[in-house]
């Protein structure tokens, strides 16, 4: 532990959004509390925001993923 994690990572003004990878499911018990870095376009989803640890496996396995990926850096 470092310091201390609190909620505070969606207060107002913050813009950290944080990474959902690898399948973009937070109720898959596989969270990830990193800051996301990049998004990925889904077909028919919702955006997938992931870590630069995540990038790879979520293009790969994530559900709608468009092919050739199409994702930018947001941060
Ligand atoms: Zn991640």
């Amino acid at each position: 532990m470092n310091g201390h994690f609190s909620n505070d990572a969606l207060r107002p003004g913050t813009s950290e959004a944080v990474c959902l990878g690898p399948y973009g499911d937070p109720s898959d018990g596989m969270d990830c509390s990193s800051t996301a870095r990049f998004q990925v376009l889904r077909h028919r989803q919702p955006v997938l925001l992931v870590c630069p640890v995540h990038l790879g496996p979520s293009l790969l396995m994530a559900d709608g993923v468009l092919w050739p990926p199409q994702l930018s850096l947001i941060r």
